[in-house]
């Protein structure tokens, strides 16, 4: 059944699994849209509510980080499996979710990666962290993860019907309005307004 899904299907799929988990996260979603370039193919608009920040606060780092996991999980959960090529680019979705772990994390390690960081190199990617930095202990990030892909992958399995629909309203219409999503989703459209930038993920 898996082969005969479509690539455009799928990132469909992946795109309805970042907006069901942004609703649930708390964030306000103004759209999503399938008609991206080709390793960045999907986006959904969205912005954090009361100026809440991934940098200075450490619960909305957590809630961050399942946002962009909820993409490739809504795959897994689905398909088995999730394309690598949709997450691997600078700022997709494993570099913002590796980005987003760190500033989750206790001060104190953020601070020894930032030394390293500062020391090896002027600036390095989010997504090239792995690969640059083998020396740092990416055990406790990994663990951190790991308990978000299970919390995500739970909270995308009991919101299934919601998930579905919206990737079958996304790859009918090629994009979804925020009222229409929070119809799906079966919440109030909280009417704010769009003062979020579109950010591709
Ligand atoms: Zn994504």
């Amino acid at each position: 059944m898996a082969g005969s899904i479509s690539e455009l299907q799928k990132i469909a799929l992946h795109e309805a699994g970042h907006i069901v988990i942004a609703i649930l996260e708390g964030y306000y979603v103004y759209g999503a849209m399938l008609d991206g370039p080709a390793l960045n193919p999907g986006a959904i608009w969205r912005n954090a509510p009361n100026g809440r920040a991934v940098e200075t606060d450490r619960e909305w780092a957590a809630a961050e980080l399942r946002m962009f996991i909820g993409g490739y999980c809504a795959e897994r959960l689905l398909l088995g499996d999730n394309n690598p090529n949709w997450v691997n680019g600078e700022n997709a979705d494993y570099g913002m979710r590796d980005y987003c772990a760190v500033q989750h994390l206790e001060i104190p390690n953020d601070i020894v990666l930032l030394h390293e960081l500062g020391r090896n190199e002027k600036f390095v990617p989010y997504h090239l962290w792995r690969e640059k930095l083998r020396q740092f202990d990416w055990v406790q990030y990994d663990m951190v993860i790991e308990e978000a892909e299970r919390r995500v992958m739970d909270a995308l399995a009991a919101h299934r019907p919601q998930l579905l629909e919206l990737g079958r309203r996304l790859l009918s219409e090629g994009y979804l309005r925020g009222r229409d999503i929070y119809a799906i989703m079966e919440r109030p459209w909280p009417g704010v307004d769009r003062t979020g930038a579109w950010v591709d993920f």
